[in-house]
């Protein structure tokens, strides 16, 4: 773009220029619509929903067997949901605002097989295309005690075929992970804020790591390239894949079954806010649309983005999608929040769900990592950056008066919000890793 084009563009989006000038900015969608008039611009359905959440189970007694820490929850990839009141306390007093209701945590952090919610999505889409190859090849149908898939006669099968996927590296550790365990050949192509310790150990599981100094965009395009010119190649494509979004989208149906073993109640009365890290957007996308099934008008999303990476808050907001990176405004994208370093966002995911969002914002790298040094503190709870992102959501909601009074949220209701912060990753960072993130925090 250039300056006239930036300039234009202030003009009728005036927010764009606190994007430019890297502040930290909160804006509540005005197009919000409800679950019934969104839901069929999504173009999936709870049906697609319920089919993905089978093909789990399905696999469960395999994944029991090929990743025995999984054997807790039998097979099923889910993480705990803790309440953090110690940290309420603590973001009360850093933001000097009144948090009303409830604060807890969803521990995506400490997901099996990757540590990050990639373990939702990308493995997810790895298992469904197994399933798809298995099926044709007539060695598998649905009816089958998927525990036949951990053997060599499978993993003989599965070695003709290879995947591809370009990633800053959480969904390359699920995808590698868990094709490599299936015995695919399987490339990951990582940008250059890919961290050296997630390489090592995709090395370390007979992974093929390509490694580019540019970043995700141009990672994700070679991948592409190097699936296009092999038949037996399946590329992985974060940017566009339904299958991704189905798999996300799964943990909408599970927490509410959390919820209610734990008594947590959603409903008009008792709204519930959930906050959540974007990158390219599967991810809390697909989660957000798991959730808005899940619980109606009664659950409001709200996703957080770097300073450095707004990629998702200027697509939708400008309703320009993936026809603007953030880098077209001299946004430079280089953020410490790995898993958020996206430029683009996705077309498809912006497109689907911008009338169920309700509400997008910014921080700064050093927040998050002063967030994690409190988090740390408050609670000995240990994540990665990307993963605080959702942390000072709770207190742009309740800053936030005139986004209560529209969607009829009186201090009553507010009294009984719950506010869930979901945490993405962090759970398998190595301990020294953890040192420096826990170093860079000022508290
Ligand atoms: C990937 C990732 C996200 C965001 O997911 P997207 O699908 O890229 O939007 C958030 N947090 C962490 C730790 C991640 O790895």
């Amino acid at each position: 773009m250039n300056t006239l084009e930036i300039e234009n563009l202030v003009a009728k989006f005036p927010l764009v220029q606190q994007l430019i000038d890297l502040q930290a900015v909160t804006w509540f969608n005005p197009n919000t619509t409800t679950l019934a008039e969104g839901l069929p611009y999504v173009g999936l359905t709870q049906k697609d929903v319920a089919q993905a959440e089978a093909r789990l189970k399905r696999f469960a007694p395999y994944l029991c067997l090929a990743f025995p820490e999984t054997q807790t929850t039998q097979g099923i990839i889910e993480s705990e949901v803790v309440a953090i009141p110690a940290m309420q306390d603590a973001l009360q007093q850093r933001y000097g605002q009144t948090i009303s209701g409830s604060l807890w945590l969803k521990k995506d952090s400490h997901l099996p097989i990757s540590g990050s919610i990639k373990a939702r999505g990308g493995i997810y889409e790895v298992l469904t295309h197994a399933e798809k190859l298995a099926i044709e090849a007539g060695m598998l149908s649905v009816d089958d005690d998927y525990a036949i898939l951990f053997s060599d006669k499978f993993r003989q099968f599965f070695r003709q075929y290879s995947i591809a996927v370009g990633s800053t590296g959480n969904l390359g550790m699920s995808i590698g992970i868990m094709s490599a365990k299936l015995g695919f050949s399987v490339s990951v192509h990582m940008s250059a804020d890919a961290r050296e310790w997630k390489k090592r150990k995709l090395r370390e599981h007979g992974v093929n790591v390509v490694e580019y100094e540019q970043d995700y965009g141009v990672a994700v395009a070679q991948g592409r390239k190097q699936a296009e010119s092999d038949p037996r190649c399946f590329f992985i494509d974060d940017e566009n894949s339904a299958t991704l979004f189905l798999g996300y989208a799964v943990a909408g149906g599970r927490l509410r079954q959390q919820f209610e073993q734990m008594n947590i109640q959603v409903d008009r009365q008792h709204p519930l806010f959930v906050y959540l890290p974007c990158g390219v957007g599967g991810g809390p996308g697909g989660v957000a649309f798991g959730l808005k099934l899940a619980f109606g008008d009664n659950v409001h999303c709200i996703f957080a983005e770097p300073t450095h990476s707004p990629c998702m808050l200027l697509g939708i907001y400008t309703g320009l999608h993936d026809q603007i990176a953030v880098q077209d405004l001299g946004i430079d994208n280089v953020t410490a929040a790995d898993g958020l370093a996206v430029g683009r966002a996705s077309g498809f995911v912006g497109r689907a769900m911008e009338r169920l969002l309700e509400g997008f914002y910014t921080l700064s790298d050093q927040e998050m990592y002063d967030l994690l040094g409190l988090l740390a503190r408050e609670e000995n709870i240990q994540l990665e950056p990307s993963a605080l992102a959702g942390m000072p959501g709770p207190a742009r909601v309740c800053a936030h008066q005139q986004y209560l009074d529209s969607h009829q949220l009186d201090a009553q209701k507010m009294s009984h919000a719950t506010h869930l912060v979901w945490a993405t990753g962090g759970g398998m960072v190595p301990a020294e890793e953890m040192a420096k993130y826990l170093g860079a925090a000022k508290n």
